[in-house]
């Protein structure tokens, strides 16, 4: 699984790096810190992919 963040999207409220720290960073924006999500991340990162307020986390693979 890959994902990337859509940094016009972004409004940098921290839930996806709540959700899982080993895959995403927030400065003034997310970003994603891995080229491939470990299967141990998967269910951390779909959440937080559904619980992302402006949709802006996509998987790309
Ligand atoms: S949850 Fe969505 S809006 Fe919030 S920091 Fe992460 S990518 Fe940005």
């Amino acid at each position: 699984m890959k994902v990337k963040v859509i940094e016009e999207q972004c409004v940098g409220c921290g839930f996806c790096e709540g959700q899982c720290p080993e895959v995403f960073e927030v400065e003034d924006v997310s970003h994603v810190k891995v080229d491939k999500v470990a299967d141990e991340y998967k269910n951390d990162v779909i959440e937080a992919i559904e619980g992302c307020p402006t949709s802006a986390i996509k998987e790309v693979e």
